[in-house]
């Protein structure tokens, strides 16, 4: 009798278990998600290999991607269009800056560019480098390297299969416009890399992301009917004095393009004609000025979901001076993002701190 009782518990404790399991993972999956913003930036130097990996480990659900190309066409993993930022192609290539003292990743092999060492992301002073955010990785220190987009994809499938879990890649083009201005046909790259990785229906777990309303157009009209592809789309969404995206004139001139139609009211439905969600900058939902007894929030994730599009905004940061007035922590201010103006995901560099907030509150929503 008491073996029965006994065996009667275990079985009992087993489909708890695996009960919670299940709400667990229907609560998680489908719901709020964390995109790890160049990997886990805020630790390891952004886009290396290595904080893709730590990011990976911190049980995000996707690994962001920016994907510039190279002089040899080649595909590398890097935020700017520029090498100087976060590597010492100054030091190894003196002669190779163009006329806006800048070296561009389109001016470089792939072989040149690998032979660069990568560091934490560093700025001018008074002739000096010093890191943008100090309290980072320390700039020069360890060794990190530029790789490939395939690379990255093969570490993160590779991942996938030795941990049985199913982390998503979230690839951003950039600048397509000057990528085309100078010849390089960019997009049809990379949708040929993320096709030859299985990456093909909307169900696959990506998303393409761009700032370029164009290029996204382009995408969806074009190049998926033709390549028979039709992935997630997401239109990113800039302040117009970042220069983010250039339009050329007749002249070759380039001229700032003009997102201050996404502000405005019945934006949405129209990005959804070509996307499937957007990633706007934080204050354009939760205006500066709020404060923490009057938060603005504006009508754009209310439209985007009326609309059918899902909400990532960018970027959640714990550094000095980056957590706004109308929030008194990291935590408190994802959460007034999640659930009081109500976004489907966020972007950000500390990765571990998302996913924590997130578990509590959905335990806490589901009160286990
Ligand atoms: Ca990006």
């Amino acid at each position: 009798m008491k073996t029965v009782v006994k065996f009667a518990s275990i079985q009992l404790t087993s489909v708890l278990v695996l009960l919670l399991l299940l709400v667990q993972g229907v609560a998680f999956a489908g719901n709020k998600v964390v995109i790890a913003h160049r990997g886990a930036s805020g630790y390891l130097p952004e886009h290396s290999m290595a904080a893709k990996a730590m990011a990976y480990a911190m049980g995000v659900d996707y690994i962001e991607q920016d994907v510039a190309m190279t002089k040899d066409d080649q595909l590398v993993v890097l935020h700017d269009h520029y090498l100087d930022r976060v590597t010492n192609v100054a030091d190894v290539y003196p002669d190779r800056k163009r006329k806006d003292d800048r070296y561009y990743v389109m001016d470089f092999t792939l072989a040149e560019i690998r032979g660069l060492a990568m560091t934490e992301g560093f700025e001018m002073k008074d002739g000096k480098r010093v890191p943008v955010f100090p309290d980072r990785f320390p700039i020069w220190k360890s060794s990190f390297r530029v790789h490939t987009l395939q690379e990255e994809i093969e570490m993160i499938q590779g991942l996938n299969k030795s941990t049985g879990r199913n982390v998503g890649i979230y690839t951003e083009i950039k600048a397509p416009w000057l990528h085309r201005h100078e010849g390089k046909e960019i997009t049809r790259a990379v949708l040929e890399v993320l096709k030859e990785y299985g990456y093909t229906r909307k169900s696959n777990n990506v998303y393409l992301q761009c700032f370029d309303p164009n290029e996204l157009k382009r995408i969806r009209n074009e190049l998926f009917p033709e390549m028979e592809m039709d992935l997630k789309l997401i239109q990113l969404i800039a302040e117009n004095d970042w220069d983010e995206t250039m339009v050329y004139d007749k002249e070759g001139k380039a001229k700032s393009y003009d997102y201050s139609w996404m502000l405005k009211q019945g934006a949405m439905a129209k990005i959804a004609e070509y996307a499937d969600g957007i990633g706007p900058w934080t204050p354009q939902i939760v205006k500066d000025g709020s404060t923490r007894n009057k938060l603005i929030i504006t009508d754009m994730v209310q439209e985007a979901h009326a609309a059918g599009m899902k909400v990532h905004p960018y970027t959640f940061r714990l550094d000095h001076g980056q957590i706004p007035p109308y929030a008194a922590s990291f935590e408190e201010l994802i959460d007034i993002l999640l659930y009081t103006a109500g976004v489907d995901g966020i972007f950000t560099d500390f990765p571990d701190r998302a996913v924590n907030y997130l578990r509590r509150a959905e335990y806490q929503r589901l009160g286990l």
